[in-house]
């Protein structure tokens, strides 16, 4: 498949049904090339023309949909504080969720025994075989990649220190492809197939919850690095006399977001829950709005400079909670306008409206995709 074929196929959905001009649109490419494309996909089994009537006197609208991979897909994605699990058998009509609360930063035993047997549970709702999954994507709340393309779990996930979790799944799971992958990429995946990034080339997604990571999508894909660990924004150093991180450097964002959230909130003498420092939609304290909106600001000055760099058409945030706050993306909005050239610094900050649901719908969408 080619590059063209790829990027015409990934703008087109499963279930729902583009016409050729949306294609020749949105992939930036030329009609007649757009219509060679379709013409080898057709071929391959890959997508299907179907005439949609439009309700009108008009000529019926040609529109083309992917035609259903074949196959089982799943997707454990595992936050700090929850599991959860997602299987969709042929299209996204079945499926089938399980979730369960856990420390899974403390319990990677736990972690993967839940995970492995909510797979089990939903492919016997599903009525499909126990062995009948094509591929496995697990989500992890820490980067993954490096050399050997394993999880960077030291300082954020202490009890998976020494594990191998993809081995671990695939002597649970044999005859399974299975994928690892950040949270915050399947977040974004989740968020260009059915959320705020609908229709996107370039996007830049940030996951608040509480740490800090973000993830690219450039020219409609998933942009990983070179070693497979980009996005990861918590670690840009924004305080070189600030206090010691986990990586090994000072002050970076992810420390001074954490002091901005504690210093606005001394009096409760414990550091704030997610659902505390984020809560959802509108708030009516202002000194919880001034810490959102200083948290949003010192996140923003960052994105400024990324912006510049990487001229993005939008940001997503998400957090723990839903809606997230929008006095923090109101920071954001202050702080990218404070860092970005004029001609970039009205990016649009727009909230997912997915939430943690973006996780596991990016993840089928990645076991689907083959890719990773
Ligand atoms: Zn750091």
């Amino acid at each position: 498949m080619t590059s063209h074929d790829e990027r015409v196929l990934s703008l087109i959905p499963y279930g729902d049904a583009t016409t050729m001009s949306d294609l020749v649109r949105a992939s930036g490419l030329s009609r007649p090339t757009v219509a060679g494309v379709l013409g080898r996909l057709r071929a391959a089994g890959s997508v299907e023309e179907a005439v949609v009537a439009t309700g009108s006197l008009g000529r019926p609208a040609k529109r083309w949909r992917r035609l259903p991979q074949h196959g089982t897909f799943g997707v454990i994605a595992l936050s700090r504080d929850a599991v959860r699990v997602r299987v969709v058998d042929g299209d996204d009509r079945n499926v089938a969720e399980r979730e369960q609360p856990l420390d899974v930063s403390l319990d990677a035993q736990g972690a993967l025994a839940h995970g492995h047997r909510f797979l089990r549970d939903c492919l016997t709702e599903l009525g499909a075989p126990a062995d009948g999954l094509s591929r496995v994507v697990l989500g992890l709340p820490c980067p993954v990649g490096g050399p050997e393309e394993h999880p960077q779990v030291r300082g954020i996930l202490p009890d998976w220190v020494g594990i191998r979790p993809a081995e671990r799944l695939r002597s649970l799971l044999p005859g399974t492809a299975i994928v690892v992958e950040n949270d915050a990429n399947l977040g974004a995946l989740g968020e260009l197939a059915q959320g705020a990034g609908q229709g996107g080339t370039d996007l830049v997604y940030i996951k608040l919850a509480p740490g800090v990571g973000a993830a690219l999508i450039l020219g409609h894909r998933l942009y990983r690095g070179a070693a497979g660990l980009a996005g990861e924004i918590g670690h840009v150093q924004i305080n070189p006399m600030g206090q010691p991180c986990a990586c090994g450097a000072r002050g970076c964002l992810a420390i001074e977001l954490n002091i901005a959230a504690r210093h606005g909130t001394e009096w409760r003498h414990s550091l704030p829950t997610p659902a505390e420092l984020f809560p959802a939609g509108e708030t009516s304290d202002p000194a919880a709005d001034r810490v959102l909106h200083r948290i949003g600001a010192l996140l923003g000055e960052q994105l400024g400079a990324l912006a510049n760099v990487l001229d993005p058409e939008r940001v997503i945030v998400s957090t723990d909670t839903m809606p997230p706050p929008a006095v923090l993306l109101d920071g954001i909005r202050d702080g990218i306008h404070r860092t970005a050239l004029p001609v970039v610094s009205d990016l649009p900050v727009v909230p997912s409206p997915l939430g943690i649901r973006a996780e596991l719908i990016g993840g089928i969408a990645l076991a689907r995709s083959g890719d990773g």
